[in-house]
């Protein structure tokens, strides 16, 4: 079986990092969504598919333990370097072996198989809102929209071992593979995906199509797509990949355009200059006005002086200006939940629908965390962590 394979990655439109990695060295294939603080996602990513790519040529052992030694490597770093502790990533590997691709799996990444047409799933998300499907609590439909989708009950690198999903799928030729991370299907749903699968033939270009779809819904993370279209033939493979710069706004109608000198008399060019200043300023500020709305419509849960807190806003900052300011600091300590899994990540920020929701997820972690507390010999409890918080800084 020929493979033809591509890749595209994408830092989205609201993150201020790429903490995606992912490998495309046939007949190795990999992508992985670090999480942890900017950095430590970064490196937990990176280390996970490096780790991965030099076990794998080295040979000798069985992708599931490779995916093991990726996940110790991503450990140790953790707890060695101050600066990235905490770390985790997600990783799902295709690995091509003849007429089959055999797959490994952590995390809420995902692989597809486009057959026909048709879009199959060949992974399971490990995450709160799919084990929620599972035991009937919640609806598909209801998990999608779920302000706690990306809330991971399993990673690579959080605890010394991790359980690894396995599975071997046979492939045909014009059979299309997929891997991704969440910032594409958290973005565009799999209708949407398996249109744009289906109408562009050529691998890269499809997998730039769906980078550009997903940052066009919101690009609210960071986007990584790696494509292996399978052909008749000699198991020649041809790769490439391509990075595709963040997307910029574009600016222009400044005054200075119109304030040029031209050969015009004075009169009609002060009042051209006067009309464009003030439109600018109209513009300006009914943007501010936007702005100011929406935020006040986004809510998170992070962290604000090293408690669980609840923000108005979105967890970024542009230019120095922070774009959201703490709404309620609660008294669980971040260090505590940010132990557990499922708040891993509650430093970059866990976004909600609404403010309900923000008061649900808190009670909810103040719950996971007192449980914590009550397994670990009742050593500590929700609000009695280390540190002393100090009031708000709104
Ligand atoms: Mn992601």
């Amino acid at each position: 079986m020929k493979v033809r394979a591509a890749a595209a990655t994408d830092i989205g439109r609201v993150r201020e990092g790429n903490e995606d990695s992912y490998l495309l060295e046939d007949p190795i294939y990999a992508v992985a969504d670090g999480m942890g603080g900017h950095r430590g996602g970064e490196v937990a990513s990176r280390i996970a598919v490096e780790t991965l790519e030099r076990l794998f040529r080295e040979g000798g052992t069985a992708l599931a333990e490779q995916v093991q030694e990726a996940n110790r490597a991503v450990f140790e770093r953790s707890t060695t370097d101050h600066s990235v502790a905490g770390m985790g990533t997600t990783l799902t590997v295709a690995i091509v072996q003849g007429e089959s691709i055999r797959l490994a799996h952590v995390g809420d990444s995902r692989a597809y198989l486009l057959r026909d047409g048709e879009l199959r799933m060949l992974t399971e998300d490990h995450t709160l809102v799919h084990r929620m499907v599972k035991e009937g609590e919640i609806s598909q439909r209801e998990a999608e929209r779920h302000p706690q989708r990306s809330v991971l009950t399993r990673a690579l690198g959080v605890e010394g071992s991790v359980q690894v999903d396995q599975a071997t799928v046979d492939v045909l030729a014009g059979d299309r593979v997929m891997l991704c991370t969440d910032g594409l299907t958290s973005m565009i749903g799999e209708e949407a995906i398996a249109r744009i699968l289906t109408s562009e033939p050529d691998p890269q270009r499809a997998a730039e199509l769906l980078v550009r779809a997903a940052n066009q819904a919101g690009g609210a993370d960071n986007t990584t797509v790696v494509l292996l279209d399978f052909e008749d033939g000699a198991t020649v493979t041809t790769t490439t990949d391509v990075a595709t710069p963040a997307r910029r706004a574009e600016r222009h109608d400044t005054a200075e355009d119109v304030a040029a000198p031209r050969e015009r008399g004075r009169g009609v060019r002060w009042i051209r200059l006067a009309v464009v200043l003030g439109l600018v300023v109209v513009v300006v500020a009914a943007g501010l006005v936007g702005l100011r709305t929406f935020l006040d419509s986004q809510w998170y849960v992070g962290v604000s002086n090293g408690r669980v807190a609840i923000f108005n806003g979105i967890p970024t900052e542009v230019v120095g200006f922070e774009l959201h300011e703490v709404a309620v600091e609660t008294r669980i300590s971040a260090s505590e939940a940010s132990t557990l899994v499922a708040y891993r990540d509650i430093g970059d920020g866990i976004t909600v629908e609404d403010r309900e929701a923000a008061d649900a997820l808190i009670e909810r972690i103040e719950a996971d965390v007192a449980a914590m507390g009550e397994q670990n010999g009742g050593g500590t409890q929700a609000g009695g962590g280390t540190g002393g918080g100090t009031g708000g800084n709104g």
